[in-house]
């Protein structure tokens, strides 16, 4: 165990914040479990009836998304739920 100085993103990118953590550095490295990702859009087109498919899955309280989170759609039109993860 070691401790690092490492740069924890805020939900405003001004505000990242040093701090120190404990963390295993002999790991495969953490890499890809906090990655930092676009919102996902409101609405998508449903792939089945070409209608409009709207996010029903609400944002985290921090409005941090990250890779690997699953969003899920709900289609207007035929009602199907299209299930996304994030990349
Ligand atoms: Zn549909």
């Amino acid at each position: 165990m070691q401790c690092r100085d490492v740069v924890l993103w805020d939900v405003a990118p001004t505000r990242g914040v040093h701090t120190c953590l404990t963390v295993v550095v002999s790991d495969d490295s953490v890499d890809g479990e906090f990655r930092r990702t676009e919102p996902p859009a409101d609405t998508i087109i449903c792939v089945d009836c070409g209608g409009t498919a709207h996010l029903i899955t609400p944002p985290p309280e921090d409005g941090a998304w990250y890779v690997g989170d699953i969003t899920a759609y709900r289609c207007g039109d035929c009602r199907d739920r299209w299930d996304l993860v994030l990349e």
